[in-house]
């Protein structure tokens, strides 16, 4: 296997679709000495990935980043062709399926994305590759761009790394929030609004993602929460990724304390509350220094405060109210209200078989108008 791809794909930490970052590093796979990566695809499935870099040789200096220029180590870069016929051998080989793609920026992001571009065009054309592809949107990329990306991809991504611009001076001073992060979201956005989706690569648009580099910054939950419902409402992300800041030596941040993993935890099971299950950010159960409580997570914080004393009746709850109660997801909602159509729900071991972790549940529910907590000793 071509030594550079080895490299590249080995110095790309970020973390993977649906797969967090420090969990990247446990599972992926190396196979002829490439890092494979099992991936979750945007709608179900898993799937293994090639997550790699067309290049590692940046001209920024992003003072967390490890690609930064000055700083030494070994760095690669592929031509669009090769890479794509690298691609191909391990695909065809049977070793992944899909692709997640970024690069170092060298020579400006319009001429990086186009770099970008040009592989994946190889791909979908030349080289007939239908898998799931992630193409990463380069700062300060073109709308033409954007659009172009869109028609080849999967799924596309810009990352954001920090909640707005003051944040983001923090940690990469020569990126412009605005104009080169959020711009090219935006951009994601519309063209999913205004376009017919048969232009698309497999006649419907890719999704979009971004990704905070959470604690770099001394930034609040709050702030990066309240980016994250925004883009969640404003510019149909479908997920937005916390990568727990971790200090990289030889970098001006190298003495920085790393953010914690259960930090990091506490932000993805927010961000979630926020997409799936109808909280607003202001209901977050934030303490005054505008973060979450680590010790517990937000929504059990937020059925403390709000469902102790008044606890919801299961048995003719709205799904809505279902979705407050700590141990019932969106799935096992839909569940339990085709169950008590056909029955009332009377008692904890029912909840239980539907699949609901009806110890969590217990203490902010009631069956049949009786506590389930007297139940729960019985189990
Ligand atoms: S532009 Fe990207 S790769 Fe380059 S130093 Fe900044 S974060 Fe790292």
């Amino acid at each position: 296997m071509d030594k550079r791809l080895t490299l590249l794909s080995s110095q790309m930490t970020f973390e993977a679709d649906g797969l967090p970052a420090t969990r990247v590093t446990e599972s992926c796979s190396r196979v002829k000495n490439v890092d494979i990566i099992p991936a979750i695809l945007p709608h179900g499935g898993k799937t293994r990935l090639l997550k790699t870099l067309l290049s590692s040789a940046c001209e920024r200096d992003c003072y967390y980043c490890p690609f930064r220029s000055g700083r030494d180590f070994r760095r690669a870069t592929f031509a669009p062709e090769e890479f794509a016929r690298l691609f191909m051998q391990l695909h065809k080989a049977d070793l992944v399926d899909g692709l997640f793609i970024s690069s170092a920026l060298a020579g400006g992001g319009i001429r990086t994305q186009e770099k970008l571009l040009d592989t994946a065009e190889i791909l979908r054309g030349k080289m007939g590759f239908r898998g799931y592809m992630h193409l990463k949107i380069m700062p300060g990329a073109e709308r033409g761009q954007v659009l172009r990306a869109m028609q080849l991809a999967d799924r596309v991504s810009v990352n954001l790394e920090a909640p707005n611009k003051a944040r983001l001076a923090k940690l990469a001073p020569r990126k412009r929030f605005w104009e080169e992060l959020l711009q090219p979201l935006r951009w994601v956005e519309e063209i999913r609004r205004e376009k017919a989706p048969q232009q698309a690569f497999k006649g419907k648009w890719a999704s979009s993602t971004t990704q905070f580099v959470a604690g770099g910054a001394d930034e609040s939950d709050l702030e990066l929460l309240s980016t994250t419902a925004r883009g969640y409402k404003d510019l149909g992300l479908a997920r937005t990724y916390f990568m727990a800041f971790n200090p990289v030596p030889d970098t001006p941040m190298e003495n920085k304390p790393p953010t914690s993993a259960l930090r990091e935890l506490r932000l993805y099971q927010a961000s979630f509350l926020l997409r799936d299950y109808g909280f607003d950010l202001e209901e977050l159960p934030f303490s005054a220094d505008e973060n979450l409580p680590l010790p517990t997570d937000p929504k059990e914080a937020w059925a403390e405060i709000h469902l102790k004393h008044t606890p919801i009746e299961i048995n003719n709850a709205s799904p809505r109210e279902l979705l407050r109660v700590p141990g019932i997801g969106p799935k096992l909602a839909q569940k339990i209200l085709r169950a008590r159509r056909i029955r009332k729900l009377q008692n904890l071991s029912q909840l239980k078989k539907l699949g609901v972790a009806s110890m969590r549940a217990a203490p902010f529910i009631l069956l049949g108008g009786k506590r389930a907590t007297q139940q729960a000793r019985l189990f």
